[in-house]
């Protein structure tokens, strides 16, 4: 490569040591590289590749770092999609480095390669020289480049949408549910995986926004539907990051009680990994959430971390396992335990437990056959636009010629 190339790559630099910084800088402008933007934390290297208007070849960062590590920056990097190539440096053991290396490429990253503390110029530079700038794809599928200032004015435009699953009773098929999925139609890129974009908002401090969006649009659709004659719940996620505001069971039943709904027809989804937050906080807003009626769900249960001195402590009134557990758990030994456990412990609980991910005949009979109460998943419905929700309806009532699916 000739040289020429180098002086127009960009380097992110993420150090939290300055000196180490300072001298990679000055060895990177020795070789001629012109663009280099150094930061001390992740969160900043995060804060500033979300920013579309700043473009990076080569990110090379610390593995060491407090706050976030390089590894959860590399995980970061990956659920981004983003195209820059990664170099990493650690004072580590040399094998440490190499299995983060390999971690990186597992999230299809394109790890240039590792260098040990301290750095020599020569290694750099041919590690620098690796990067392909021609090799550089277009942004991978609609994950990539989907960055935090498009998803702030979608939010602030009103462009996200609402799409609702149905959830049915395994006994008799009549539907019971809908759960609320928030859905990005980006004007360019097309459909946004909910998994990009609510990380991104959770990231960014947009998420609260956003759900306040998703709830007041999922309430009033609930509210039609019902004023149509369906009978069913919403269930509305909610990120452990809206559940620090100590006013939110307040603010979600005056929202309520505008619409003509009742608190006992929406469901607050909760996944369990948010209940290892502040515990004491997230105790007192659920509380008064159920005590206000609400319905409480217990989401990706088998995911996290939930000790059963938890469920205990927080008065859920259903369970919600993870579709890993559920789909093709008939031919997974440990997938079906946690899947009969689960149903076992809400049974036990007096909850009612719904199965997501229940995608074929044999996915419905098993948990049929273990007792489980509600499902969830491609074998009945895929999320849709509300609309097409009264179409969907009146044909599945027809085809399972079940009269209370379809209101009179
Ligand atoms: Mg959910």
């Amino acid at each position: 490569m000739a040289t020429g190339e180098l002086e127009n790559f960009s380097c992110l630099l993420v150090d939290d040591d300055p000196f180490m910084l300072k001298a990679l800088s000055k060895m990177l402008e020795s070789i001629g590289i012109q663009g280099i933007i150094q930061t001390d934390n992740a969160q900043d290297a995060l804060k500033y590749l979300a920013n579309r208007n700043n473009h990076i070849d080569i990110v090379i960062s610390d593995l060491n770092m407090p706050n976030m590590d390089g590894i959860q920056l590399l995980r970061h990097f990956g659920s981004l999609g983003m195209s820059f190539s990664v170099i990493l440096v650690s004072g580590e053991d040399p094998r440490l480095l190499e299995s983060v290396k390999s971690l990186g490429e597992q999230q299809k990253l394109n790890i240039l390669g590792t260098l040990n503390k301290p750095v020599r110029k020569d290694d750099l530079e041919a590690m620098v020289k690796l990067h392909n700038p021609i090799g550089k794809q277009a942004p991978n599928g609609p994950a990539a480049m989907v960055f935090a200032d498009e998803l702030q004015r979608a939010i602030m435009n009103d462009e996200l949408e609402v799409f609702f699953q149905p959830q049915v009773a395994i006994d008799d098929g009549h539907i019971v549910g809908i759960e609320a999925l928030a859905r990005w139609n980006h004007p360019e890129k097309g459909w946004i995986p909910p998994g990009i974009f609510i990380g991104i908002a959770e990231k960014y401090n947009m998420i609260g926004d956003l759900t306040d969006s998703i709830f007041q649009k999922s309430i009033s659709e609930a509210a039609h539907l019902r004023s149509l004659g369906f009978d069913i719940t919403v269930s509305v996620n909610f990120s452990a990051q809206v559940l620090c505001v100590l006013e939110l069971p307040e603010i979600l039943s005056e929202t309520i009680q505008s619409s003509g709904l009742e608190s006992s027809h929406v469901v607050i989804e909760v996944t369990e990994s948010s209940l290892a937050q502040d515990m004491n906080i997230t105790l007192d807003i659920l509380t008064r959430m159920r005590l206000k009626g609400f319905g409480l769900s217990i989401d990706d249960f088998g995911t996290g971390f939930s000790s059963l001195e938890q469920l205990k402590q927080i008065p859920f009134t259903e369970l919600k396992i993870d579709r890993s557990f559920v789909h093709q758990a008939a031919e997974n030994r440990a997938s079906r335990a946690i899947l009969e456990s689960s149903i076992d412990l809400a049974q036990k609980l007096n909850i009612e437990c719904v199965a997501e991910g229940v995608e074929t005949e044999a996915d419905w009979k098993l948990v049929e056959e273990l007792g489980c109460d509600i499902v969830q998943g491609y074998y009945t419905a895929k999320p849709m636009a509300a609309r097409d929700f009264i179409t969907w309806a009146k044909e599945y009532g027809l085809q399972r010629n079940v009269q209370d699916t379809t209101p009179k």
